[in-house]
């Protein structure tokens, strides 16, 4: 009881703490989710609440929840700070052995992709792509798994392989779906967009983007608007309609520095270098240029510098800065073969062949007009192949889903048969628990019934006023004996002398502390004759029976005489003042052809012949065989003697 209290004194001094722990990690958990939930609205909104999340968290550290905001940081940054994204990426991964949801090392992976791309490293950046997909399908973890064929199906598409592509893109798109993440959706979207962009389907393309463009506005998603209104000018760009194009690139430029969106303001700028270049306007052209390459320089991103150089270079060739033209051109064919950049090496190709034309220079002007051809034949041949794997791939998506689909119902099958086997087992158990029970109850209840039945014969067989077996138990013994293969019994039989006197003259209840004290000189017989199987018994009245098995005649005669003294010697003064108990003792013994009633009647016949001869003596009657039932007469046939043994005291 005392520790029940102690117990109890302790929990009600914890619990407070317990729950104030239990509230602060769950404000700590919705500060990540909160910022997750801002990335595509509000990014600087987004970093501050990750920031504020690590800050808090390393107080009351959670590895999952701290590598999730590193992740959000390292996001954020990769697009404006490389080393900042960098130092995340760092941290992160020093807290992997503690995740609890080993998912999110997947993350950290794609985190590690994306610095990579930036930095023009794609062959690097698709090999830590295919090990974040691989890891999450591992892990089984949707979210990391929608988010690494998203980073896939992104730089597969740069590098041309738009089927692959695609359907890493549909799948992220579909999962994103399916998890109820519809901005990340959107930004899928976005991408397959771009790609069919890259395929030359520019209409198809423009199509997906102004589509996008309504959801993006609706949703109030601003950065994302900013990145989808500069891929239509894109689109646009490709489809030579300058103005549409210049429209498109005005309003990401307007959008990205309502946002201080560094990234957005250099594209921007980048595209109105396009169309001013289109327009024959090299000048406008170089001092947007010049812009572009200030905000640039802030930002990790080759392919962003590659086109702004591929711009300038066109622009410096307009206003007849050969060599510089020249110069930035191959700066910007660099990247873009590094990057397999096909569509815009092929783009540089060509403006550099113009460019080394105009220098005079035939021979460089004619190989880089060959590699033009080339790369343009290669875009085209690809987006053929590509249209024809496209569609093979959706074939294959179609099919693995269908296969997807009777995988799982055949899942559930088998879930549901081990479900049913699982009950089975347990309704066994119970069954063999119950089984168990019911033997124990059982076997409680047969010991029970044996001990009552045990009692209730003790009790059936037992004389209640002195203890001694009954009339029953002395009838049952004689049959027993009688019973045997080689019968050997010998029988005393006594009757209280004049007890009916003893009865009127000192009443009932002084007779019956007589029949007790004889009682006790009957059982003594026991110890006279040496017979643990003598049966020393009340045979009702005042009459005993002392059934003395293999006692011979002799050895009963005298147990009878010591029994008949002991009783003649008892001390009943107590109850009969001034007189004494004898007692008279007829004797025989079983002998062949005897039947219970012939065997009593001798003994009977004894103990009248003991009474006859004035009481306190023993007299034996035995025969050496009986006759059967007698027919004429009682005695007539039967030898033998009645002799009084011991002569009345
Ligand atoms: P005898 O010497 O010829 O045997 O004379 P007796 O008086 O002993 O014989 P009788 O058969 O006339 O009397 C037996 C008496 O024993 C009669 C009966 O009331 C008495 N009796 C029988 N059972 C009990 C008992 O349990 N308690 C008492 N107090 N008396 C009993
Ligand atoms: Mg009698
Ligand atoms: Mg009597």
């Amino acid at each position: 009881m005392r520790h029940v209290v102690s117990l109890l004194v302790l929990w009600s001094v914890l619990w407070p703490s317990v729950g104030a722990a239990n509230d602060a990690a769950a404000g700590l958990r919705g500060l990540v989710e909160q910022s997750q939930a801002q990335v595509k609205v509000d990014p600087e909104r987004s970093r501050k609440l990750a920031e504020q999340a690590l800050q808090q968290l390393a107080g009351l550290p959670d590895a999952d929840l701290q590598v999730r905001a590193h992740l959000l940081l390292c996001d954020y940054h990769s697009e404006r700070d490389g080393a900042a994204a960098q130092r995340h990426v760092a941290e992160a991964r020093a807290l992997l052995p503690q995740l609890k949801r080993r998912g999110l090392a997947a993350g950290v992976l794609g985190c590690e992709g994306t610095l990579q791309e930036a930095a023009g490293e794609n062959t690097r950046a698709i090999e830590l792509y295919e090990q974040q997909v691989a890891l999450a399908e591992k892990t089984q973890d949707d979210e990391m798994q929608a988010d690494a064929l998203f980073n896939r199906g992104h730089l597969r598409g740069v590098r041309g392989e738009f089927a692959s592509g695609l359907a890493d893109l549909k799948r992220s798109r579909a999962l994103f779906e399916r998890l109820q993440m519809p901005f990340h959706a959107l930004t899928v979207e976005n991408t397959i967009a771009i790609l069919y962009n890259r395929m030359g389907d520019h209409v198809q393309a423009r199509h997906y983007y102004e589509s996008a463009l309504k959801a993006q506005a609706a949703a109030g998603l601003q950065r994302e608007q900013a990145v989808t209104q500069y891929n239509l000018g894109r689109s646009l760009e490709n489809l030579r309609e300058w103005d549409a194009a210049q429209q498109a690139f005005d309003s990401v430029l307007k959008l990205s520095r309502e946002l201080s969106y560094p990234r957005g303001i250099a594209y921007a700028l980048r595209g109105q270098a396009a169309v001013q270049n289109a327009r024959n306007e090299p000048t406008v052209a170089l001092a947007l240029l010049d812009q572009a390459t200030e905000v640039q320089k802030t930002l990790p991103d080759a392919r962003l510098r590659a086109q702004i150089q591929l711009q300038r270079g066109i622009a410096l060739r307009l206003l007849h800065r050969l060599p510089e033209s020249a110069a930035a051109l191959h700066e910007a064919l660099k990247v873009f073969s590094d990057g397999e950049s096909l569509a815009e090496q092929a783009a540089t190709h060509g403006a550099l062949s113009q460019t080394l034309a105009e220098m005079g220079d035939w021979r460089g002007a004619f190989e880089q007009q060959s590699r033009f051809k080339a790369a343009t034949d290669q875009v085209l041949t690809r987006q053929l192949d590509e249209r024809f794997a496209t569609l093979k791939v959706e074939y294959d998506n179609a099919a693995r889903d269908r296969e997807m689909a009777l995988l799982q119902q055949s899942q559930k099958v088998t879930e549901h048969a081990l479900v049913q086997e699982r009950l089975a087992g347990r309704l066994l158990s119970a069954v063999i628990v119950l089984a168990g029970i019911l033997l124990v109850v059982l076997g409680v209840l047969l010991w029970r019934h044996r001990r009552t039945s045990a009692t209730m014969r003790g009790l059936a067989m037992t004389d209640e006023l002195t203890g001694l077996p009954n009339r029953r138990a002395a009838l049952t013994e004689l049959e027993a004996q009688m019973a045997k293969a080689e019968p050997n019994c010998a029988l005393l039989l006594a009757d209280i002398d004049l007890f009916k006197a003893i009865n009127d003259n000192h009443g009932h209840l002084a007779g019956d502390q007589i029949l007790r004290a004889v009682a006790e000189a009957v059982r003594a017989i026991g110890g006279d004759v040496k017979s643990p199987a003598a049966c020393l018994s009340r045979f009702g009245g005042e009459e005993f029976i002392a059934v003395l098995p293999k006692v011979s005649l002799d050895d009963a005669l005298v147990a009878a005489e010591r029994f008949r003294e002991r009783v003649a010697a008892l001390d009943v003064s107590r109850h009969t003042p001034g007189r004494s108990v004898t007692i008279s003792v007829g004797v025989t013994r079983l002998a062949p052809g005897d039947t219970l009633s012939s065997l009593l009647r001798r003994a009977d016949e004894a103990l009248y012949a003991a009474k006859d001869g004035g009481r306190n003596c023993v007299v034996s009657r035995v025969v050496s065989r009986v006759a059967p039932e007698p027919v004429v007469n009682d005695a007539g046939d039967e030898e033998g003697e009645a002799t009084p043994s011991v002569l009345p005291a």
